[in-house]
């Protein structure tokens, strides 16, 4: 069986109310320690806004459908 997927998940990014469908994992190795999954949702508009935003820092992970988030992300 899978995991129960909230119904309320939605984007990450300022302003926007609609529902997620991509994860945008990163970590910051200043403040997160090792192995650390930091978790940001992105709608279809957003998802490249957000990876962008992390990956210029050099802090993605990678990116994946909001269904292949585990309980270790957040
Ligand atoms: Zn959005």
């Amino acid at each position: 069986m899978t995991a129960p997927v909230p119904g309320d998940l939605v984007c990450s990014a300022k302003a926007c109310r609609r529902p997620a469908e991509h994860a945008v994992v990163w970590r910051n190795p200043k403040l997160h320690t090792e192995g650390r999954r930091k978790v940001w949702l992105a709608c279809e508009d957003h998802r490249e806004h957000l990876r962008d935003f992390v990956q210029l820092r050099g802090f993605l992970l990678e990116v994946v459908g909001v269904d292949e988030l585990t309980e270790a992300d957040g």
